[in-house]
């Protein structure tokens, strides 16, 4: 948009007044960064209704992203960033003498997801926005987003995320397009007198859904897309009999809190509840869209709507869609389903057996009666088709309801016509082994869309620095093409550009190092190797073998104080779900490891190792520029793509691999010479299970580097772990170190080696690090999203 910053000073000064009655002199940070807001807010608003609009009389169809998760972090910056008028603000901000970098910082995190799920999710909010494609977010309002994480003696405390307490200040809540959600009671079936059935219900529990809509801003289009997140309330109209508090309080739980575990699924009532909740709300709202605005009968909703089902979470989505187009609109079960399989695709994120979602059936039954009715239908009808087909065997295990259990990833591929991967390797995955039986039956259903990131966000906001810098080499066009990138490669042997590439770098790790010392209150040298492993801490992720190569680099130390050792800063950015106790200890040993290499003489500050706290959007966006070695270490076969791996790569980081995930397609994209592949492929881990021969004992055993740093963790050389270095060191030994650890350390020294002697050519280095910032167009999630537009939901862009 077209702005003067004396129209935004007017504007600006206008609204403080408007809103607080005090002028600028006399206003706090919270206040201004309130005003700002609101004057963001009337200039994006006019377009937003504009969309919205045009939307409801385009006819056009809509992608529904649905997903129980988002991660979009602060949005001043990419809003002001998206309009177009950062540089006038920020400068209209300093005419002020208000810093919009620290006033950006009041802002807190919208953390209403876990990690790298939610943060996808977002990336594909802003993706969708920028290509002007008409696809809209649907999700739950938490009131608490995912715990804020304090480090306290080393252990992981986790504290609410109140992050509503100044109020959201891009939303727009919308009372009047609230709906209502039902749970439990008793559901049974009534002729309706001319042949079909109807439904009728006795003792529900009504819970309202109020939508509060979140303005997604298109980079530099004149868009703003919908994303829809539902907060649960209590009926007006509720009769005061039923009133009491027991149910209000689970009504207000229900947008309470974020299930803060990503990985693992107990049986949890309340997720169950909070699952259907924003499906149904949102189903609900598409479908009275749909009444008012479309003019084609109900029966072509497919031409006009995709819903899409980011994991299994809104895996009821199929049944519940079923039950609006079959009891509400009245379509014949036949024709309901059809349409359903059209509307419907899913993405699968995770091979994991743990996290296979499943949910206990009389669980369903009780709270979801007549939805449970439909599931059990589904999965009859479908079994008496497939019989004769393909026979007993594929049916069985492809079933939705099967051993008590309700398979939500079956259900999303029935209930589908589309179900996709993340990543080359994952799909291949699904379709060979993990998901291979409904890969038998439905084959043509299966694809793979390689995930993205949103590079606004993860490099022209977080990296500013190279942002210009790329501007003044190879022109603006990148910022709308990420592909553009690949001219800088004619800047590989110019000394000049190399070394403002080099200054860059320096200067995003002065940045953090600031932080670092500010936070943690460690000092690190910045002419350190910045080596970067950020992610929520699992055991897959293996921290812990970046944590053993750490302890042999600190015992070569001790061995020869005197020994050459590149200094090398290692940065940690990690949380554990709360009850996930192995990953909790980890985090403690690493921070009791860096008390003791942190400070002890005979290192000399050659090694540094900095957890930070609290890893989230915000903090990533200031480590990830500043990284030199980028840890992407899972056991091969684990990881369903990873999108730190790109964020980090765009950001010049080179990266430390295995063959896992999207670290594969890096690898085709750099080239062997820009990357450092080590470890175990899918195949040997793959071949591994099958012998069922590996023997983690017999390493501890015969690897005398090993062996050392392993007892380091249960004979006190690491102090103050008397319970987790035991525990760690059992893990890897006596139960047989699931994640082959062990096994990958030897190869991943090498590798650490050879990150070694190339830092130690800065020119090698740094080509290198170009190859990687060139060569990472393809991993912008406007690609990724395209992809699904043109394959899985068939939307073209708005002014297409
Ligand atoms: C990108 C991102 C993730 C995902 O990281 P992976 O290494 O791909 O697991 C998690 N958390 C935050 C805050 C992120 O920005």
């Amino acid at each position: 948009m077209e702005l003067t910053k004396e129209q935004f000073i007017q504007d600006f000064e206008k609204t403080l007044t408007d809103k607080y009655a005090k002028p600028l002199i006399q206003a706090g940070q919270q206040e201004i960064f309130q005003s700002l807001a609101d004057v963001v807010k009337s200039y994006y608003a006019p377009i937003w209704q504009e969309d919205l609009a045009y939307k409801d009389e385009s006819q056009k169809k809509q992608a529904y992203y649905f997903s129980i998760e988002f991660l979009p972090g602060q949005m001043l910056k990419s809003n002001l960033l998206n309009l177009g008028i950062m540089d006038t603000v920020r400068e209209a901000l300093s005419d002020l003498n208000v810093s919009l970098d620290e006033l950006a910082e009041v802002e807190p995190d919208m953390a209403i997801g876990n990690g790298g799920l939610g943060r996808l999710a977002s990336c594909f909010m802003d993706s969708l926005a920028s290509k002007g494609l008409p696809g809209n977010g649907n999700g739950i309002r938490y009131r608490y987003g995912l715990f804020k994480q304090k480090i306290i003696d080393g252990y992981q405390c986790e504290l609410p995320d109140s992050w509503l307490d100044n109020g959201n200040p891009w939303e727009v809540r919308r009372p009047e397009q609230a709906v209502e959600v039902t749970f439990g009671g008793e559901v049974w079936l009534e002729d309706d007198g001319k042949g079909s059935l109807k439904p009728h219900y006795r003792d529900q529990e009504r819970v309202l859904a109020v939508p509060y809509d979140n303005p997604m801003v298109g980079y530099e289009n004149s868009t703003v897309n919908n994303m829809c997140l539902w907060r649960s309330e209590i009926p007006e109209d509720l009769d005061v009999r039923f009133q009491n508090l027991d149910y209000m309080n689970q009504t207000a739980q229900l947008s309470a809190e974020l299930y803060p575990d990503d990985s693992n699924y107990d049986g949890r009532l309340l997720r169950l509840k909070q699952e259907y909740f924003f499906v149904s709300a949102g189903l609900q709202r598409i479908l009275k869209h749909y009444k008012k605005h479309i003019k084609a009968p109900i029966s072509q909703i497919h031409e006009y709507v995709a819903v899409h089902i980011n994991d299994t979470h809104p895996a009821l989505c199929v049944p519940e869609f079923m039950r609006l187009l079959i009891d509400d609109w009245g379509l014949a079960w036949e024709q309901a389903w059809e349409i359903t399989v059209k509307v419907m695709s899913y993405t699968n994120h995770t091979i994991l057996p743990e996290a296979m979602e499943k949910w206990p059936e009389d669980m369903v039954q009780n709270l979801l009666p007549r939805v449970y009715q439909i599931i059990l239908e589904i999965d009859r009808r479908r079994t008496k088709d497939l019989l004769p087909k393909v026979g007993p065997t594929l049916v069985h295990s492809t079933r939705i309801v099967k051993d008590g259990q309700i398979h939500m990833a079956h259900l999303s591929i029935i209930g589908s016509h589309s179900t996709n991967g993340v990543a080359k390797l994952h799909s291949d995955l699904i379709k060979d082994v993990v998901l291979h039986d409904f890969y038998t039956i439905y084959p043509e259903r299966f694809n793979n869309k390689t995930n993205g990131i949103a590079e606004r966000r993860w490099l022209q906001i977080s990296n500013e620095k190279l942002s210009s810098l790329i501007d003044e080499t190879i022109g603006r066009a990148w910022r709308h093409d990420l592909n553009e990138l690949v001219l800088l490669k004619n800047y590989k042997d110019n000394p000049d550009f190399l070394s403002q590439l080099q200054a860059v770098k320096k200067a995003d790790k002065v940045r953090l190092a600031e932080v670092i010392k500010e936070r943690n209150d460690i000092e690190v040298n910045t002419e350190a190797i910045f080596d970067v492993q950020v992610k929520r801490l699992h055991a897959y992720k293996r921290q812990l073998l970046n944590v053993l190569h750490i302890m042999k680099l600190y015992f070569d130390i001790k061995d020869d104080p005197s020994i050459d050792i590149y200094p090398r800063v290692f940065i940690f950015g990690s949380k554990a779900a709360p009850g996930y106790h192995y990953a909790k200890s980890i985090i403690k040993a690493i921070n009791e490891i860096a008390n003791l290499i942190n400070n002890d003489t005979d290192v000399a500050g050659r090694l540094k190792i900095v957890f930070m706290e609290n890893y989230n959007v915000s903090l990533a966006e200031y480590i990830i520029p500043a990284a030199d070695v980028s840890e992407q270490i899972s056991l091969a076969s684990k990881e369903a793509s990873g999108t730190s791996n790109m964020k980090l790569m765009l950001n010049g980081a080179l990266t430390m691999a295995t063959l896992d995930g999207a670290n594969i397609e890096i690898k085709d994209a750099v080239g062997d010479e820009n990357i450092f592949i080590f470890g175990l492929t899918k195949d040997e881990v793959y071949d591994y299970y099958a012998r069922g021969d590996y023997n983690a004992h017999d390493i501890y055993k015969s690897n005398p580097v090993l062996n050392r740093i392993l007892n380091a963790f249960r004979d006190g050389t690491i102090p103050n772990i008397a319970n987790e270095g035991p525990e760690i060191f059992a893990s890897l030994t006596t139960y047989n170190d699931e994640y082959f650890v062990l096994r990958d350390f030897d190869d991943y020294v090498r590798a650490q080696a050879e990150v070694e002697a190339l830092y130690r050519d800065q020119t090698a280095w740094t080509k290198a690090s170009l190859a990687n910032i060139a060569n990472a167009g393809r991993f912008s999630s406007d690609r990724t999203v395209q992809e699904y537009a043109d394959d899985i939901w068939y939307i073209k862009a708005n002014k297409a």
